[in-house]
């Protein structure tokens, strides 16, 4: 019925004029308070004009942030003309910092672009960076928590079989589930209670869910990692690993938090979760061992002078990979397959994100960047398969 008059053949320039005569006597008669048929049809007449032009791209919605898959999983789109790919697997984040019209334009967990619809996924805008500091309001808080490795990357296994990438996304989750809930924290003993001292946070996601594919055991990108970050707008970005092959015997836990170079507040934030991190420890005894230097470190490659770690380099915000305990080693690798121990870990980066976010504390233990010429054996992205829904 919409285009009746093109459908016709009738030149739009007559059909304009025409229009355009009859609004004017649409307008008479209806001044003159007298409503005809012809009125009607003057009106319907004049708005059936307009979608002669090509439909506008509907823009709804923000330029960034995060799509999550629901369940049913999403269709994933490629390349320019947007062939159909597979059907990602449900319960997963997709960042984005580009779209088209209704098409956002995504990375998946194997550092690719793929486009998805926006009607098919739900939307979290960017959140603008918050300054944090004495008053920030946690309710506004935009946290990332990364747990380290996922499926054929098992990240350092200790003695007995236990996995770093089992135990780092049962602490960040630990951690999440602190964040999720207000809660009094004792700062003479750490003590957290449920409380109305300190609120929830706003927004708190995980790179590698429970929830999706292979109750969270699946592969991950670096570049994925952090764009999910960048593309929260997340205040903090907290990457969850353990240890592997120490160099020495120490008193206390050997606990390295590696900080981003490139981004301010890194440093600071690296500092104060060690110092927690320290804190939870001490409730704990083992045999505890480190590597050549221990509190928050930086390591620089010395070929491009910008951070080691991939991670780390990418970062937008400030953000830290915390390597709690060797889990190489029994003792600590014992205590990490401990609930209690867990959630000491957990409420030390709990702690540690209030406390960056809501005072001007200094942080202690921090290490100026070190040049750092070894290889630590990164995992390539080869190989990388998405998990499709069933
Ligand atoms: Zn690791």
């Amino acid at each position: 019925m919409d285009l009746q008059l093109v459908g016709r053949g009738r030149p739009v320039l007559v059909a304009l004029a025409a229009a355009s005569a009859i609004a004017v006597i649409a307008l008479i008669i209806s001044m003159m308070g007298v409503r005809t048929a012809q009125a009607e049809a003057a009106r319907t007449t004049t708005t059936t004009l307009a979608p002669v032009a090509a439909e506008p791209e509907v823009f709804v919605g923000p330029a960034a942030g995060l799509a999550l898959v629901p369940d049913g999983g999403v269709q994933l789109w490629g390349g320019r003309d947007r062939d159909p790919q597979l059907v990602l697997h449900e319960g997963v984040i997709l960042p984005f910092l580009h779209r088209s019209g209704e098409w956002l334009l995504v990375t998946t967990m194997c550092n690719e672009s793929a486009w998805v619809h926006a009607k098919d996924v739900e939307i979290v805008a960017q959140a603008e960076a918050g300054i944090g500091g004495p008053g920030f309001d946690l309710s506004k808080a935009t946290i990332v928590l990364d747990p380290g490795h996922g499926d054929r990357d098992w990240g350092g296994v200790g003695p007995s079989g236990l996995s770093e990438k089992e135990v780092n996304l049962d602490i960040a989750n630990r951690v999440r589930l602190l964040m999720e809930s207000g809660n009094d924290i004792d700062w003479a003993t750490g003590a957290i209670t449920p409380g109305a001292g300190a609120p929830a946070f706003g927004n708190i996601f995980l790179t590698r869910d429970l929830d999706g594919p292979n109750s969270g055991d699946y592969e991950l990108g670096l570049r994925y990692r952090m764009s999910v970050g960048t593309a929260a707008g997340a205040d903090a970005f907290v990457s969850i690993h353990n240890n592997t092959v120490p160099r020495i015997d120490t008193d206390i836990p050997g606990t390295e938090v590696y900080y981003s170079t490139g981004v301010d507040g890194s440093d600071r934030l690296a500092g104060i979760i060690y110092e927690e991190m320290l804190r939870s420890f001490s409730e704990f005894a083992a045999d505890w061992s480190g590597g050549e230097l221990q509190g928050a470190r930086a390591r620089i490659d010395p070929e491009t002078g910008d951070d080691y770690y991939g991670l780390l380099r990418r970062a937008t915000m400030p953000a830290v990979i915390v390597e709690g305990v060797y889990i190489s080693e029994p003792e600590e690798e014992a205590l990490l397959a401990t609930p209690e121990f867990r959630q000491a870990y957990a409420e030390a980066v709990y702690r540690g994100v209030v406390r960056f976010l809501t005072t001007d504390d200094s942080g202690s233990g921090i290490n100026r960047p070190e040049i750092f010429p070894d290889d630590a054996g990164t995992v390539s992205g080869n190989g990388c398969t998405l998990p499709e829904q069933p």
